[in-house]
């Protein structure tokens, strides 16, 4: 049997094939420009021989249900999925599960119609999520479907962490409180990473930092989420690619008052061009590490406010936990950047965090220690697959 995984946005759709009996990728790709006069479907499976190849077709592709048989057009035509019905299920990202949802679930109508009230939550991603379901469902009837949040995992959150200081009714009416997000990809890494450490999951205590274009961290005990980076939306925490992350709340009514700006500039502001864009430029942490060899003093603040708030946050859930079994790096930085692993792990010693330099510089793929022999907290680097983790999560769903 196979598992896919579908992660549909408003004008792109994203997937990703599985083999059930050894989690092998049989094939992956992305539609992008849905809706626009050319669509894109860019491809990639294993064939017959076991050889990887790949594809890209330009294509009109009006609206998601064309992109999806458009996918399932090119699933067939390569050989790895002749018939829909191979599938064991279809797993779906689904952003926001508000306090719904704390574990995937199989998608029924009442499931779909929870899904749309969340979507005040989560505007930009709920509603094209919810397209990309109602569309595969009306496609693939016969195949189980279940959606897995990136919120969900962050559930177990106690009050403590996940309450605003705000009014009551702020929360009890209409919602607001912290929900926290990356919860497939640091519901994956701390697996793998208890697993590397030999150490059952229940007991591990782990700091997990997914640094991407978007930016969180974890604290999690057993597990469990304790806490984490961001809030209400993906805005709050961390320094990110093009968003502010932690800001004084004040703020924006100082721009509105002193620069007359408007709820949309502000937005425009905080989300796109705050972050390492804001402060120099560029969001592209490897143009940024360029700019700064050169001398660029911007693309070095921008650097250093990044890894000032990486490592504020380690310290205070470090303090949370009390106890930490593990450091987990992840996300295109977290896995591919030393000098900003570095820097986080920078005078932590007494901490009983000691990063090996020649671990931390080699460059590798695979999931890996880079801490010393001695290092009382060990430190990870695990690529993550918040594709295969959709897809774990989904069939267990489906079996119970
Ligand atoms: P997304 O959140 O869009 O999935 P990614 O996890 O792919 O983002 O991470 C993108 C970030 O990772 C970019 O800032 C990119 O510069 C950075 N990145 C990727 N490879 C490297 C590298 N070798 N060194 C430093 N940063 C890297």
């Amino acid at each position: 049997m196979k598992i896919l995984v579908l992660n549909a946005g408003s004008s792109s759709l994203k997937y990703r094939l599985f083999r059930r009996s050894d989690w092998q990728t049989l094939a992956s790709g992305t539609l992008s420009r849905i809706g626009e006069p050319q669509g894109e479907l860019r491809g990639h499976w294993i064939d017959e021989q076991g050889r990887a190849q790949d594809c890209q077709d330009t294509l009109p592709m009006p609206d998601h249900s064309a992109a999806l048989q458009r996918m399932a057009h090119r699933l067939r035509e390569s050989g790895v999925l002749s018939r829909m019905e191979e599938l064991a299920v279809i797993g779906h990202r689904v952003v926001h599960g508000g306090e719904a949802f704390q574990a995937p679930k199989r998608i029924d109508e009442q499931v779909l119609a929870t899904i749309q009230r969340m979507s005040a939550l989560a505007p930009l991603h709920n509603p094209a999520n919810l397209a990309g379901i109602r569309v595969a469902q009306k496609l693939f009837p016969q195949i189980p479907q279940v959606a897995v949040f990136d919120t969900a995992f962050h559930q177990s959150m106690p009050p403590a962490a996940y309450r605003y200081a705000l009014p009551a009714f702020l929360y009890e009416k209409h919602g607001v409180r912290r929900y926290g997000f990356h919860g497939t990809s640091h519901a994956y890494v701390c697996r793998r990473g208890a697993a590397l450490l030999q150490r059952p999951l229940e007991r591990c205590n782990l700091i997990s930092f997914h640094l991407g274009n978007g930016a969180s961290v974890a604290a999690v005990r057993g597990g469990k989420c304790l806490d984490t980076s961001m809030g209400f939306t993906p805005l709050e925490g961390l320094v990110m690619g093009t968003r502010c992350g932690d800001l004084d709340p004040a703020l924006p009514l100082y721009l509105m008052e002193q620069l007359g700006w408007d709820r949309a500039r502000i937005d425009q502001l905080l989300n796109r061009e705050s972050g390492l864009r804001g402060l120099c430029g560029r969001n592209d942490m490897r143009a940024i590490h360029r700019q700064a060899e050169q001398g660029d003093p911007q693309a070095l603040l921008a650097i250093q406010v990044f890894c000032h708030r990486l490592k504020k946050y380690l310290g205070a859930y470090y303090a949370l936990l009390g106890e930490v079994h593990g450091l987990i790096f992840t996300g295109g930085i977290g896995e591919n950047d030393p000098k900003v692993r570095a820097c986080a792990c920078e005078g932590l010693q007494n901490l009983g965090i000691q990063l090996d330099p020649a671990a931390n510089a080699a460059s590798a793929s695979e999931a890996r220690r880079i801490s010393t022999p001695e290092s009382p907290v060990p430190i990870l680097v695990i690529p993550t697959n918040e594709e295969l983790e959709i897809a774990r999560q989904a069939l267990a769903a489906l079996d119970g």
